[in-house]
């Protein structure tokens, strides 16, 4: 399978504001944001969906969780809330086949979801 854009991004083979990164992780801001702070959170490795996931990712998606709490923190989102959300497959209207959390914050969002 061909590899995704975020894998192009985290080689640098394509531009892209990136706000966080260590070894295992990216952040970059969302080139289509739904809110006035959104940061998409990837794992470096390609992981197509939260379907292929098993226990021995359980750390890494732990680690996802929280640096979104520090980036939510650092945005000065954290105290009036925000919302982090995965898509999975085409119900859910996943359009990149790898593993990316929405970090989404500064506005108020409805409940359920659209
Ligand atoms: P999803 O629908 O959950 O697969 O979300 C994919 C997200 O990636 C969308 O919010 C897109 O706006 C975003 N996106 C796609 N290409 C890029 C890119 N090159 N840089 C930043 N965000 C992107």
């Amino acid at each position: 399978m061909s590899e995704s854009i975020f894998s192009k991004i985290i080689k640098r083979e394509f531009p892209a504001e990136i706000v966080y990164e260590d070894d295992e992780l990216i952040a970059i801001n969302d080139i289509n944001p739904q809110a006035p702070v959104h940061i998409l959170i990837i794992p470096k490795r390609e992981i197509s969906t939260l379907n292929e996931l098993d226990e021995s990712d359980a750390i890494l998606m732990g680690k996802i969780i929280i640096v979104a709490k520090k980036i939510a923190a650092n945005k000065d989102i954290a105290e009036d809330g925000y919302r982090l959300l995965v898509n999975c497959n085409k119900n859910a209207g996943q359009t990149v086949f790898h593993i990316h959390f929405h970090l989404l914050g500064g506005r108020i969002f409805g409940w359920p979801p659209g």
